[in-house]
């Protein structure tokens, strides 16, 4: 059998012959200890499955885009901002990022919270928030709470 057919997990969130890859921080990086591992990149499915995993206390990039994304949360527990809301999230379940829709995933501070990601190979970069739309989203005090600060 061809051996990308089969690739077996170590048992810690991580698979043979998948390349892990830590983001590189710096300054004014706009998440914290975050990892990336593209679990399948499938030309024939047209679409990417990552699996995205950050420290306790890590959190993803707030940013919006126009391509979708279909989440499942595999490990720990954490809070996701989806546009004007802010859910608790735990392990299996299901969040649909709808296009230009404001999202950012934090982990609490007790242990690492991962999350598979399926993604078109064919997307857009993502855009970052200005000045003035995070003043907007912190007029919500709900969200003003999740982004801290
Ligand atoms: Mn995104």
């Amino acid at each position: 059998m061809d051996p990308k057919l089969f690739r077996p997990t170590d048992g810690g969130y991580r698979w043979e012959g998948v390349a892990y890859q830590p983001y590189k921080q710096d300054g004014s990086a706009p998440f914290k200890d975050i990892s990336r591992q593209t679990l399948f990149h499938d030309d024939s499915l047209g679409c990417e499955l990552r699996y995205f995993e950050m420290d306790a206390a890590g959190y993803s990039t707030l940013e919006r885009h126009e391509h979708t994304h279909a989440v499942m949360i595999l490990r720990g527990h954490g809070q996701c901002l989806l546009g004007e809301e802010v859910r608790d999230i735990k392990p299996h379940d299901l969040i649909t990022i709808p296009a230009w829709t404001w999202h950012q995933f934090r982990a609490t501070d007790q242990e690492p919270m991962g999350f598979l990601c399926m993604v078109n190979m064919e997307r857009d970069r993502p855009a970052l928030p200005t000045e003035a739309d995070l003043a907007t989203m912190r007029a919500n005090p709900v969200v003003a709470r999740f982004l801290g600060g």
